[in-house]
């Protein structure tokens, strides 16, 4: 019987997600969840097929980025994925993608201003810019899980950017919830001068959003 299969679909569902969702394009982009009990990590393989994506392609490997089972490769990005699951204990899911108007900030180097009640809950603030590297190594990893701190999203200076969340479905909400903030910030810088959430209404939300999500029991398979 193959490994932690109903959370390898999971993986695999949301991962199509992101894809028809224009999260990513083409094989951009990745994603892993922990498996509580065992520790073990699900992740999306190396240039990602999302059409053809099956709970068979998604990829076990334990904390360390050692392959546990799966037909192909991990994703390029596994380093980063265990590097943030190991040190932070509050969060199962890491999802990296290239959503354009995240992106934008990266490339500006000018954070997400909190224009938006429904991104300040998650986001609880400014989101960090790493600055550019190139992404694959070690030290990339070390650079954007150092950025991320304890935040819930880092964006990757001239690249994508990346969340990470307590499960899949919430995951995939404040991928969302960083691409919609973005983009309306940045239309609205366009047209006129963004009025902000005074920030300690951003931090009063997310201290009801952290409470609420941490009095909820993860879900072993979430
Ligand atoms: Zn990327």
């Amino acid at each position: 019987m193959p490994l932690l299969m109903e959370l390898r679909n999971e993986v695999a569902r949301y991962a199509k997600k992101m894809y028809t969702s224009r999260l990513v394009r083409a094989t951009q982009g990745n994603l892993s969840a922990r498996d509580v009990a065992s520790g073990l990590i699900c992740i999306t393989p190396s240039g990602t097929d999302y059409e053809t994506l099956s709970a068979e392609d998604i990829v076990v490997v334990d904390e360390t980025g050692q392959v546990v089972e799966g037909r192909w490769q991990p994703s390029i990005e596994t380093p980063l994925h265990t590097l943030i699951l190991q040190q932070r204990r509050d969060i199962h899911c890491v999802m990296h993608t290239h959503s354009p108007y995240a992106t934008i900030s990266g490339v500006l180097y000018e954070p997400i201003a909190m224009v938006l009640a429904e991104s300040a809950l998650c986001l609880g603030g400014e989101v960090p810019i790493a600055p550019y590297q190139r992404s694959g190594s070690r030290e990339f990893a070390e650079l954007v899980a150092k950025t991320l701190g304890h935040h819930m999203a880092v964006i990757w200076g001239n690249h994508g950017a990346m969340v990470v969340g307590p499960d899949l479905p919430r995951t995939f909400s404040i991928a969302h919830a960083l691409e919609d903030s973005a983009q309306i910030y940045f239309l609205a810088r366009l047209l006129g001068t963004p009025h902000l959430l005074p920030p300690e209404e951003v931090e009063q939300l997310h201290r009801f959003w952290l409470a609420e999500y941490r009095q909820k029991p993860i879900e072993q398979h979430a």
